[in-house]
């Protein structure tokens, strides 16, 4: 099994150093060169197994000679032994035909949890082996920052760097990173929006003699390691309600488009996925290129679901490289455009786009609004990010398939949307309440390449 880049410049790798790398060294993103497919026995006998189990027989043939069966099981057990749920990924209704898939019982409350902890076993395994040092940065909206450190914080030969937009994170998604006391864990207040993170992780990856210096590893959702693992709980859900026997839908909460092309990835396998459906707060560029094939960010307004505020969406490179046939020439070419203020997808990508993917968005009044209802409806209690998602379900329900909503946070991690919208402030799990008042540990630093390298560089051990 190898893998490839987007962008076609960088050689083929394989999944243990695909993982390990993230970004590839032309600015592309590495994808299986064959996507794997399970049989229809293959599907319907991972009916009623533990999610364990379920993701070693959907992620082994993706994994090459990384690991042997046997270590793979290992790190997978204890990659969810954390988790407050013992099915991992339970599965709710909401009403007829619309189910609700709660992936927010991992340690952070997000369903980052489910890659992140994975890739935290996995690193960990592979630097033992070879004895290497990493450096992993990246950027966050709030989620991928917390579960990151809360995945490898205190791992030996491992330094963990994040970097969120100042102010524009909820103050639980704050203290998951401010408050890990190890020393391994170093969080950056941004002077900027999650955009600008971004851009300064990407410029730190493109900067060859720092990405070999320090050793840099990158986690953010592009890393396929983290693409492969949300691969799973499409499985797992849709063979709960009657799959390969019935098609099921989607809608995912989308930003950096991982989670929804994960979705994709579980489709091309052989699991009958009839809708993906993308679901985008205001910050709606996704929805406005599948609708009118434009991709122009201009701007991230702050909103109630803050993870997916969010204009520059990194996985999409991934979808676009699928709608024109894989060919890397026209990916790099809408890149480039991107860097000059915004491209237009050509007709025949754009069909290809819209017959994976559905779209909708949902304004802050509407998503406050379907928190509040399908409290009194289902007693349900939605997260903001989770609240978009339903509202855009309903959009796209039909009689004959059912609909799975993906829960993406729990609403603790958003007490102050959740009790506008419902007059009810969502408890945390017991197992979190000492969080609130730790002391916190976090270095507001500015939205500039060379600053953010020399801080890096000093908090490294030589
Ligand atoms: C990260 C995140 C999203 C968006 O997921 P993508 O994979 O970036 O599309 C949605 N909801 C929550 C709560 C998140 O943390």
């Amino acid at each position: 099994m190898k893998y490839i880049s987007t962008r076609g410049q960088s050689p083929a790798l394989t999944f243990e150093e695909a993982m390990m790398t993230g970004l590839a060294r032309d600015g592309g993103l590495y994808l299986p060169q064959e996507i794997p497919t399970l049989s229809k026995a293959e599907i319907a006998a991972l009916h009623g197994l533990p999610y364990e189990e379920a993701a070693f027989r959907i992620m082994r043939p993706f994994i090459g000679e990384t690991f042997s069966d046997d270590a793979f099981r290992a790190l997978i057990e204890k990659a969810y032994a954390g988790f407050g749920h013992a099915a991992r990924a339970p599965l709710k209704q909401l009403g007829s035909g619309h189910f609700l898939l709660e992936l927010f019982h991992g340690p952070t409350l997000a369903f980052k949890d489910f890659a992140m902890q994975i890739i935290g076993q996995m690193f960990q395994a592979a630097l033992s082996r070879s004895g290497n040092r990493i450096t992993i940065v990246g950027a966050t909206s709030g989620d991928t920052g917390s579960a990151a450190i809360e995945a490898f914080r205190g791992l030996p030969n491992v330094d963990v760097f994040i970097l969120f937009p100042h102010g524009r994170v909820s103050e639980v998604q704050r203290r998951q990173m401010t408050t890990p006391t190890e020393g391994n864990v170093h969080a950056l207040a941004i002077d900027g929006d999650f955009d600008d993170c971004q851009a300064r992780v990407k410029d730190m990856f493109n900067d060859f003699a720092f990405r070999d210096a320090v050793g840099l590893a990158g986690v953010n959702s592009i890393n396929w390691g983290r693409v492969l693992a949300q691969v799973v709980y499409y499985f797992t859900s849709a063979v709960s309600l009657g799959a390969p026997e019935h098609p099921v839908s989607f809608t995912v909460p989308t930003g950096n488009f991982g989670d929804i092309f994960a979705g994709y990835i579980a489709k091309r396998m052989g699991l009958p996925v009839d809708r993906l459906v993308v679901a985008t707060n205001q910050n709606d560029i996704l929805h406005r290129c599948l609708t009118s094939s434009d991709y122009r960010p201009d701007g991230v307004t702050p909103s109630i679901s803050p993870s997916m505020d969010i204009q520059v969406s990194s996985n999409f490179e991934r979808a676009l490289f699928e709608a024109y046939g894989r060919d890397p020439a026209p990916v790099s070419q809408l890149m480039a455009e991107l860097k000059e203020g915004g491209f237009s997808v050509s007709q025949g990508a754009l069909q290809a786009l819209r017959e994976s993917y559905d779209s909708g968005r949902a304004s802050e009044e509407e998503t406050s609004a379907t928190i509040a209802r399908l409290l009194v409806s289902t007693g349900e209690l939605l997260c903001p990010h989770s609240g978009v998602g339903v509202k855009v379900a309903e959009e796209h329900l039909e009689t004959a398939t059912p609909m799975i909503t993906l829960a993406t946070a729990h609403p603790a991690k958003f007490p102050d949307a959740v009790e506008a919208a419902t007059g009810q402030r969502p408890a945390l799990p017991a197992r979190m309440a000492d969080m609130m008042t730790a002391e916190e540990r976090v270095t507001r630093a500015p939205n500039d390449l060379a600053a953010l390298q020399t801080l890096i560089k000093e908090r490294i051990p030589a």
